[in-house]
């Protein structure tokens, strides 16, 4: 397990955090020094087709070592870390023996990682745990994720008696500001199926997600003397407020879960004159989604209807963009792939937790890509923030996940 720990240590110490403001892939030069690192390692480990392209793509290919045929699969993850918190200098702490208590990440400050408020932490009694030291995140979102991916291409690598097809790699730049797919080449990866190495708690594993879209509404108003204002003012921050108003009011993050949906303002600003409303939709069902979206236009016509005779022209400009889909569409029609990864787990004592993702991966859009691609998980907790952390343990038993993926496929009969 050492060896795990010094190769995920080696990855976090590097800085990779994204920048949503960059016009640029990656988005952030930085992203490079990993994505560099990274080469090396396949390439010493011994994977071939070793690439990285000018926007920072890294592929690699684990050759097949059998004479069958075997569907060509893939795993993929990401090496940038969230822009919500700092990712410079990060300084893990490792937690041998953890013993269910507090753990102080940083005395002078005061910060406690403690299980009266984390209760996850108390699933990993006994295990090593690797935190941050309270001034960053610690970037096992997804460096977790890259250090099993990794390790499991050696272990092959050094343990030709486990047969597999060929195996390709994948990491992406940029994920955290949900560009990770932008630029993957999903021919030149060219994997029937892939997994992403993205989720959270050990036995996750996901193959639903939110269909998404973001909605942009500008109010227009008109400016009067308040004096001298009736029947002649219209003021555009009251009939957002109305907007608002009209939406389902408890169909809103912090009231729903599982597979309910929402609408989510995400911004509002304005004056007299104008004001700007911005908002996301979020359904995994299609239809439900469609309909939130034929909503968010109806509302608009109806102010529109209502202002009609006194504006002249529409006060209400309704702005409705998709972002990601479902991938259960994709991944429904190849079900047997997530069969898979879920006997993977119970072959290695693992309960897979199949949950709806309440968010999108760079698996759904790959998914949409030509490359089904549910979600497998990486291990750690509390993302995007200092209270981040991984136990070795869930990073381990992930590296013997994708092992026994690849060990299953080669012995499977696909249809
Ligand atoms: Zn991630």
């Amino acid at each position: 397990m050492q060896h795990l720990i010094d190769r995920f240590i080696s990855y976090v110490t590097i800085d990779t955090e994204s920048d949503a403001h960059s016009p640029t892939t990656p988005s952030t030069a930085k992203q490079l020094d990993l994505a560099n690192l990274l080469v090396h390692e396949l390439q010493a480990i011994g994977l071939t087709e070793v690439t990285i392209d000018e926007k920072g793509y890294v592929m690699g290919t684990l050759p097949s070592n059998v004479d069958h045929e075997v569907p060509t699969i893939g795993f993929v993850s990401h090496y940038d870390t969230s822009p919500d918190f700092t990712g410079k200098g990060v300084s893990p702490q490792i937690v041998r023996n953890y013993d269910g208590g507090d753990i102080v990440l940083n005395a002078e400050k005061n910060i406690v990682l403690s299980p009266s408020y984390f209760e996850d932490l108390l699933l990993y009694k006994g295990q090593t745990l690797i935190t941050t030291n309270g001034l960053t995140l610690l970037g096992a979102d997804d460096k977790a994720g890259l250090t099993e991916i990794v390790s499991a291409m050696e272990y092959l690598v050094q343990h030709p008696e486990i047969k597999h097809g060929k195996i390709r790699v994948g990491f992406t730049p940029d994920e955290e500001i949900g560009r990770g797919a932008d630029f993957f080449d999903v021919e030149q990866f060219g994997a029937q199926w892939a997994y992403t190495m993205d989720g959270s708690q050990l036995g996750e594993l996901e193959y639903e997600n939110f269909n998404a879209a973001g909605a942009k509404i500008t109010f227009k108003g008109k400016s009067v003397h308040p004096g001298y204002a009736k029947g002649k003012m219209i003021n555009s921050m009251l009939i957002a407020n109305d907007f608002i108003n009209a939406l389902p009011k408890h169909e809103i993050p912090q009231e729903t879960e599982g597979y309910e949906g929402f609408f989510h303002v995400t911004g509002l600003n304005g004056s007299l004159e104008e004001t700007h409303l911005e908002l996301i939709i979020r359904d995994h069902d299609r239809a439900k989604f469609e309909a939130r979206k034929a909503l968010v236009l109806q509302i608009s016509a109806d102010i529109n209807a209502r202002f009609a005779a006194q504006f002249g022209e529409d006060i209400c400009i309704a702005e409705v963009k998709d972002q990601y889909y479902n991938m259960r569409e994709k991944v429904e029609p190849m079900y047997f792939i997530v069969d898979l990864a879920e006997q993977a787990m119970r072959e290695l004592g693992i309960e897979p937790l199949i949950k709806p993702i309440r968010g999108g991966t760079d698996g759904s859009r790959l998914s949409y890509m030509g490359l089904p691609c549910p979600n497998i998980f990486a291990g750690g907790h509390n993302f995007h923030g200092k209270y981040e952390y991984v136990p070795v343990e869930s990073m381990q038993k992930a590296v013997d996940v994708i092992v026994k993926i690849a060990e299953l496929t080669a012995t499977t009969k696909f249809q």
